[in-house]
């Protein structure tokens, strides 16, 4: 039989029982051989979704003057070290490299890290950005020792959750069983109250109805813990932008999505992109232990047009023909619009203690 993601699963959970959504999400997302992140490029048409890089080059580029600003508001001595989470095609950190490389005298100033841990998209980015000074990263920890200007989108989502369901007045795991008989996962619980349920508040513990479900992703507050740290310390800015809540709604965020469509989370693991919205609350909560002025939530669409998506737009529109006009106003449409992008995707700001509000969350 030849060994698959499934397979290996179902003999663990045969071995040591279900297993958390934890594990479930960071083999089916991460496992060396089968993970769904270790052997494709998921992006674009072809793919299985498409982000905001991919629909518009302004994205990018406004990312690129929000850099710019932050930059131009610090006094930096050293590179001006752009980071990113999650590079994807490249498609970003090319658009914002387009904007900064228009300014003299900054490209010997400029190193690129990209943090990525899928092999085929890293190929992606070095054909894109290989003429650049660029440095490839497994996680955040080999990062360079100096402030940095950091974006991540949609880097968050893929980050493993735990969820907890009010079972009584107990909060009991949700975890991931395997049914032999019918041939698929399924859901079930821990029978023991988890030891996480300390951190649920009496005033939210008590407003839950039975089966109420909450999440925790301690893989999101730690990489949040390591970036507002680093801005406390050394400088530098980040933006964060991702789909998610604001407040609990006590009900599962986990989906899944395979050829741009949603499939069932525990179907087929590592083919499908798996993902759980942002708890912007928990992140807003954390930012309260550091030295760093923290801005937003806001939502994508309020960001971006105050940072002149429509003007932007414009500008590009001018010797377009009607075709190319139609799609750049489709294209901000989709990143604008309450009803699509614009309210779901958030964005969240961080910059060094005392320094101006920057760019994009002025009132
Ligand atoms: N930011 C890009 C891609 C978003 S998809 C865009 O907006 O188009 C998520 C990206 O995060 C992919 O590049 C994926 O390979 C990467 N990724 C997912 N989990 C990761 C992890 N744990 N460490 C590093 N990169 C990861």
């Amino acid at each position: 039989m030849t060994e698959t993601l499934q397979n290996l699963l179902i003999r663990r959970i045969q071995k040591t029982g279900p297993i958390s959504l934890t594990e479930f999400m960071a083999e089916a997302l991460h496992n060396k051989n089968f993970g769904y992140y270790a052997t494709r490029d998921p992006i674009g048409f072809l793919g299985d979704f498409t982000t905001a890089p991919e629909i518009s080059q302004i994205f990018g580029e406004l990312i690129g003057l929000w850099i710019l600003n932050a930059h131009q508001q610090q006094e930096i001595d050293g590179p001006l070290c752009l980071v990113e989470l999650g590079p994807g095609r490249g498609t970003l950190m090319s658009d914002i490299l387009r904007v900064l490389l228009k300014f003299e005298n900054i490209e010997e100033l400029l190193e690129v890290h990209l943090v990525e841990t899928n092999p085929i998209l890293r190929q992606l980015q070095h054909k894109l950005l290989g003429n650049l000074k660029v440095l490839w990263h497994d996680d955040l920890s080999t990062l360079p020792d100096q402030p940095w200007f950091l974006v991540a989108n949609e880097f968050l989502d893929t980050l493993p959750v735990t969820q907890l369901i009010k079972n009584g007045d107990r909060w009991t795991e949700r975890l991931i069983d395997y049914d032999l008989a019918r041939g698929h996962f399924f859901w079930t619980s821990s029978g023991s109250t988890s030891r996480l349920s300390l951190l649920i508040s009496d005033q939210v513990s008590s407003k839950a109805p039975d089966n109420a479900l909450l999440e925790f992703s301690p893989a999101t507050l730690g990489i949040f813990k390591t970036i507002a740290d680093n801005t406390s310390k050394k400088g530098g800015a980040a933006l964060l932008i991702d789909y998610g809540y604001l407040k609990p709604n006590f009900k599962s965020s986990i989906q899944a999505v395979h050829d741009h469509k949603m499939v069932d989370p525990l179907s087929n693991p590592g083919t499908n992109d798996i993902s759980c919205h942002v708890d912007f609350q928990s992140i807003l909560h954390e930012s309260q232990f550091f030295e760093i002025n923290f801005h937003g939530p806001i939502p994508q669409g309020d960001f971006l047009i105050s940072m002149g998506i429509n003007e932007r737009a414009e500008r590009l529109k001018h010797g377009s023909s009607i075709q190319q006009i139609n799609d750049i106003d489709i294209a901000v449409k989709r990143l604008t619009a309450r009803e699509e992008m614009g309210k779901l995707f958030k964005v969240i700001g961080l910059t060094p203690k005392n320094s101006p509000t920057p760019l994009g969350f002025m009132d």
